[in-house]
């Protein structure tokens, strides 16, 4: 982070831009994240290992991690799955960085809660526009009243689903377990993460439950040889599968 950056965060600057952790050892790598994410108006700060980062993240929760999974101390995905486990962070968007030949781990980033993956060498362009699409996906979901993935429309005002036109009658629970899923296609969640955040944390319930009701959905969701969007990783949870209606 460069001294302007710093004495802004000092003062609390109030017309602010997103704020970036930027969180790599290899010095030159860190380097050039961080002069590319400056170059385009981010705030960004960059620490070297995963105790810095987690300090940092519960001081002031930045609005993006860029977090290497090879750090010296604990690893990238360690830190992700804490970070997980926080409710401050539970929306934090995070970007994996991995080496080469790691891609097989990818499930495993996925599964403690990354929103998105990235291998080593890759092209800053990319990068750059994966970090916009987060932010923009982070935001202004949350508050626009419909999320619309492949065919399937929900309309969080009205309350209503639809796939290719025909309306899909939900269950008050089906509907925020689907509200749910669309609004962070790709993520993993744990059956207890559902719990918690779909039946609300006071939820005694058997996370058996919770395969019931995904069962629900997707009989309600499918109709005759129709893509099943929602995707059962085996020893995780399920998601919303990123690739849906991309075919
Ligand atoms: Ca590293």
């Amino acid at each position: 982070m460069n001294e302007a950056n710093q004495s802004a965060l000092r003062e609390g600057k109030t017309d602010r831009s997103p704020r970036i952790l930027v969180v790599e050892d290899e010095t030159s790598l860190a380097t050039l994240l961080v002069y590319n994410l400056e170059s385009e108006g981010y705030d960004v700060e960059h620490v070297e290992n995963g105790d810095e980062a987690e300090l940092r993240i519960a001081e002031s929760p930045p609005d993006l991690v860029i977090l290497d999974w090879m750090l010296p101390g604990v690893s990238g995905l360690e830190i992700c799955r804490r970070l997980r486990t926080r409710d401050a962070a539970l929306d934090m968007p995070i970007i994996m960085l991995t080496a080469r030949g790691e891609e097989g781990e990818r499930v495993r980033g996925l599964s403690v809660g990354a929103d998105d993956y990235v291998v080593k060498p890759f092209s800053t362009p990319e990068l750059m526009a994966r970090v916009r699409a987060l932010l923009r996906r982070a935001r202004p979901e949350r508050v626009a009243s419909k999320l619309v993935l492949g065919d399937i429309d929900l309309d969080r005002a009205t309350r209503r689903v639809r796939r290719s036109g025909r309306e899909i009658h939900l269950g008050p629970t089906e509907f925020r377990l689907l509200e749910y899923f669309m609004e962070k296609p790709g993520r993993v969640f744990t059956r207890a993460q559902l719990l918690d955040s779909v039946w609300g944390m006071s939820a005694e319930i058997d996370e058996r439950t919770v395969d019931v009701h995904v069962g629900r959905l997707r009989k309600a969701l499918i109709r005759g040889r129709e893509k099943d969007p929602i995707r059962t990783v085996r020893g995780s949870g399920y998601s919303f599968d990123e690739t849906f209606g991309r075919d």
